[in-house]
């Protein structure tokens, strides 16, 4: 599957990532989610191969990357293993928020931490009675000699336990509403700082989410990467410019596994004989096939071109969310037709399908809701 407009450079760094995908990633794949471990040799390969520091600009060490690139080699990784694919993801969000939000002296204190691969950050948004309502955040920041004390708590943040830093929303002041809420930089090991793995997880079981507790926990007052202010949402708006390419990127997560789970299935059904014939020569198969194939290909056309907005400076916060909802939303259903054509085998985790199924089921619900999206398409439907 091609994109026409794609560089040389980015048709190189799009055949190396699918390589290392292809030769080093897939056969392992099934471990991480298995034996529910952290992908940690994956890990340092993709740092050792700069993936990690592809979204920072160069002054500070990184790859100067554009989100068309990131995503490519994102799109490479998840057809094969999804847990690794996420870190390529997550890792690239919240530089960008600090490169983009933070002030000179923040980001000569972290990027080049984070280009070089020493610390990693997670983001701490959602709160239990703060969901798709993302604006009701409760998480308290008091100013406190020369920094604040948080207190509050927050659920769901994907690599809560293991991350050096939590990029955490909270609020600034008594205030309603996006007022008044910005976002500060928490040392994971600070004193007053609890964090507990959510169990029983359905897929991407390589990486953790976290319920965490703040407790009276100091942040220093150069830790603030937004701040709040009671006249304005400006705290909290910032960093959505950064979050409307990751919504993009979940997109991009998805059509990587539908993308995965079509190779699988067309590669079976060529072995695979039932009266008298191979699964490929059946009609009603083939259909199933094409009607994925155009699934994927428009997905795949809506996500890229919502990338290059944003690349080229002209981002389409509505398109951003078109992409994210169909591409998530066509990945439940390739993935589970994909199951569909290796039968019985299919439902069985030796195959890969049975994983994809489960791993894919996240990305209509994180990075905004398929509802929270719509609403925001008709909002906009009606507002122009
Ligand atoms: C695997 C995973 C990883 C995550 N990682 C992170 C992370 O790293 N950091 C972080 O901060 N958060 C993270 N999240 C949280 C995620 O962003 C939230 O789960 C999501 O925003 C939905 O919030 P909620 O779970 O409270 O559901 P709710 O908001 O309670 O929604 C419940 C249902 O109601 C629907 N709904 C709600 N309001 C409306 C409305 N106005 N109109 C129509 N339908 C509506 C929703 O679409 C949903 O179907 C993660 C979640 C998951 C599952």
């Amino acid at each position: 599957m091609h994109i026409n407009s794609l560089s040389s450079e980015q048709i190189a760094l799009q055949d190396a990532a699918r390589k290392l995908a292809q030769g080093e990633f897939k056969a392992k794949a099934a471990r991480w989610d298995a034996e529910g471990i952290y992908p940690d040799e994956n890990h340092h390969r993709l740092a050792e191969l700069g993936y990690l520091a592809m979204a920072m600009p160069e002054e500070y060490g990184g790859n100067g990357a554009s989100l068309v690139d990131i995503y490519l080699v994102v799109e490479e990784i998840a057809k094969v293993d999804f847990n690794t694919a996420l870190i390529v993801h997550d890792q690239n969000v919240s530089p960008r928020i600090i490169a983009t939000c933070g002030t000179e002296e923040l980001k000569q204190q972290f990027l080049p931490r984070f280009a070089k691969g020493e610390i990693e950050c997670a983001i701490s948004w959602t709160e239990p009675q703060a969901g798709s309502d993302a604006t009701a955040v409760t998480t308290r920041l008091r100013p406190e000699g020369d920094g604040y004390i948080l207190n509050g708590g927050k659920i769901f943040t994907t690599f809560g336990d293991r991350a050096d830093y939590l990029l955490v929303y909270a609020r600034f002041c008594d205030s309603k509403g996006a007022r008044g809420i910005g976002t500060v930089l928490v040392k994971r090991e600070s004193p007053g700082v609890q964090v507990h793995i959510l169990e029983q997880k359905m897929g991407a079981r390589g990486c953790n989410e976290c319920e965490i507790h703040f407790d009276d926990v100091f942040v220093p007052a150069d830790h603030v990467v937004t701040q709040g202010v009671a006249e304005n949402s400006s705290g909290f708006v910032k960093p959505l410019s950064v979050y409307n390419a990751t919504r993009v990127g979940m997109g991009v997560l998805a059509l990587g596994i539908a993308e995965g789970a079509f190779d699988e299935a067309r590669d079976y059904m060529k072995t695979r004989r039932q009266f008298g014939k191979s699964l490929s020569e059946m009609q009603g198969l083939q259909w199933m096939m094409a009607d994925m194939r155009i699934q994927i290909e428009a997905a795949r056309a809506l996500c890229y071109n919502a990338l290059l907005m944003i690349d080229q400076g002209k981002p389409d916060p509505t398109l951003s969310s078109i992409a994210k909802l169909q591409a998530t939303e066509m990945a439940q259903k390739v993935t589970h037709d994909a199951l569909q054509m290796f039968g019985g085998y299919g439902y069985f985790g030796s195959l890969p399908l049975e994983r994809m199924v489960r791993d894919v089921r996240m990305l209509t619900i994180t990075g905004g809701t398929t509802q929270i999206h719509k609403n925001a398409i008709a909002g906009a439907i009606f507002r122009d």
